[in-house]
């Protein structure tokens, strides 16, 4: 591919981004649309060029074609064409707004730019709470085997954010089409608790549905007295269920049951009591939820199951239960989350006993393998560096980690190196609001081990971002960072954390790399 007609006359052509050829077409599109052309996106259907461009802070779509092309030019993007030449020939140019109509056109046209199922491939979460980062992802996970999920955000996190499960797939959407990702990506519509949840995440184009049922694990079943215990276990919604007190007393306890790698399970029935009080209705709730997914998503979906923000590590016997009970019901996961032995704290490495995390994951993995296949998926899956050589090591390609946070961090990393008077007000803000905000998280900080800023100087804030304390501090008030407005109704910071994103694009870029390349080294096959 030579020059901009070769190309736009080739039925679907892609370039090779870092190839002459590219930096040709992008200095040639750059000058027909007055805007900085990302090379990496450049990419061609049907006779009709497309790629992203970047005028000042705005980003624009823009399609190119020829005059003899005009029959094969998509009509259902917004836009205002204007027209020029490149190589002495006539072309057309639509420059287009990067808002959600545009973002669902260049879905249809552009197949990669959405969501695909991914299925038993190895792949990690890369939640993205400021809609910014899928660019630095990309390169994160490019050239790897693992597979990426760009699109991912819980509801949590979207109420904290105030942003739509809409903005989470476009903003993956046009980060994919930037940086030049041309292989499936998943959207995985986090931590869902309700029918609600599911509408509004389907609608947006999630295709990965985790179900967190929580609300719905007795957590006293662990220490309830044997009365207590008889007593809520006769009293489980069995029909919901299809099954009887009777019939899951004999179909598990007293019996063995033989893992992949010679571990037997077995359940007494006490076992069997505990583990089906604990999790009983969690499984029907998780087998609701599923079955309205079925019905209204086909077979376009997957399920993952998340039982890590339960108070207690999911013992192995707890865990098959769970699995084996939902197979049972005709429910299939892709992956399952179990909450493991050991802290994983927000945002930070992993603080445990790791013979002890190996130990009980070897088990983990097995009943996966012999229950499904499917991935353990591993929470709050971001910096636990030491574990991860472990994960690899054990559960080979059934593996997905999950990120939500930790770009946000390298965020504020770019603030505290390029802008340091924007972090210091970012850390000074996060200090006020800490007590409040920390209340849902799992975090040890200490807010007096965090210097008040004016006591540090400029080139030390970066290492503010590794710091324990400091990192979780500034980890768990991103909701009121990003949301804070001022008396007169604009933003008191998310307006100017964007834009210092934009100005330092490759920066972020670059940092996000680095960081998230970490996370998923120790999982590509060398
Ligand atoms: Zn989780």
């Amino acid at each position: 591919m030579t020059d901009v007609h070769a190309l736009m006359s080739d039925q679907a052509a892609d370039i090779a981004a870092d190839s002459p050829a590219a930096g040709k077409l992008a200095r040639q599109f750059g000058a027909l649309t007055g805007g900085e052309v990302y090379r990496e996106s450049i990419v061609a259907r049907h006779g009709v060029a497309f790629f992203l461009l970047r005028k000042g802070a705005e980003k624009r779509l823009a399609l190119v074609w020829s005059a003899g092309a005009s029959s094969t030019v998509p009509t259902d993007f917004e836009g205002d064409q204007v027209t020029g030449h490149i190589d002495e020939a006539d072309v057309t140019a639509k420059i287009c707004p990067t808002h959600a109509a545009n973002a669902g056109a260049l879905r249809r046209h552009i197949r990669w730019t959405g969501p695909s199922l991914v299925g038993l491939t190895k792949s990690v979460g890369l939640g993205d709470r400021l809609g910014l980062a899928t660019p630095g992802h990309v390169r994160a996970v490019m050239g790897t085997d693992v597979a990426p999920i760009f699109a991912q955000q819980s509801i949590r996190e979207l109420a904290r954010t105030e942003r739509t499960p809409q903005d989470v797939i476009d903003a993956a959407t046009w980060g994919v089409f930037q940086a030049g990702w041309r292989q499936p990506s998943g959207a995985d519509a986090d931590h869902l608790k309700t029918i609600d949840d599911i509408e509004a995440t389907l609608a947006a184009g999630f295709c990965m549905f985790t179900i967190d049922p929580s609300d719905h694990v007795d957590n006293a079943a662990d220490t309830d007295d044997a009365g207590r215990l008889a007593e809520k276990f006769g009293a489980l919604p069995w029909s919901k269920l299809e099954s009887t007190s009777s019939d899951w007393m004999d179909a598990y306890a007293g019996k063995r049951f033989a893992l992949p790698g010679g571990m037997v399970l077995c359940f007494d029935r006490e076992d069997v009591l505990r583990a089906g009080v604990k999790y009983g209705s969690a499984v029907a709730h998780v087998c609701k939820l599923a079955r309205h997914l079925a019905l209204r998503a086909g077979d376009r979906f997957e399920l993952e199951m998340s039982v890590d923000e339960t108070t207690t590590p999911t013992s192995l016997l707890e865990h098959y239960f769970v699995a084996n009970e939902l197979k049972r019901l005709g429910v299939r996961c892709v992956s399952l989350a179990p909450r493991f032995v050991g802290e994983f704290e927000k945002g930070v490495d992993y603080r445990g006993d790791l013979h002890r995390f190996e130990r009980q994951l070897i088990g983990h993995v097995a009943i996966a393998r012999h229950l499904g296949p499917y991935k353990i998926s591993i929470h709050s899956g971001s910096d636990k560096f030491s574990i991860y050589p472990i994960v690899a090591r054990h559960a080979g390609d059934l593996v997905h980690v999950k990120t939500a946070g930790t770009s946000y961090l390298e965020a504020l990393r770019v603030a505290a190196t390029k802008v340091p008077g924007l972090f210091r007000e970012v850390l000074d803000f996060a200090r006020d609001r800490f007590d409040t905000d920390k209340a849902t998280y799992h975090i040890s900080a200490d807010l007096a081990r965090v210097a008040p800023t004016e006591a540090i100087r400029d080139e030390d804030l970066p290492s503010l971002v590794d710091q324990h304390d400091a990192r979780q501090v500034l980890h768990v008030t991103f909701g009121s960072v990003l949301t804070w407005r001022r008396d007169d109704g604009g933003w008191l910071l998310r307006d100017r954390l964007l834009a210092m994103l934009m100005e330092h694009e490759q920066t972020y870029c670059q940092m996000l790399a680095a960081h998230l390349g970490r996370h998923v080294d120790p999982f590509v096959e060398h």
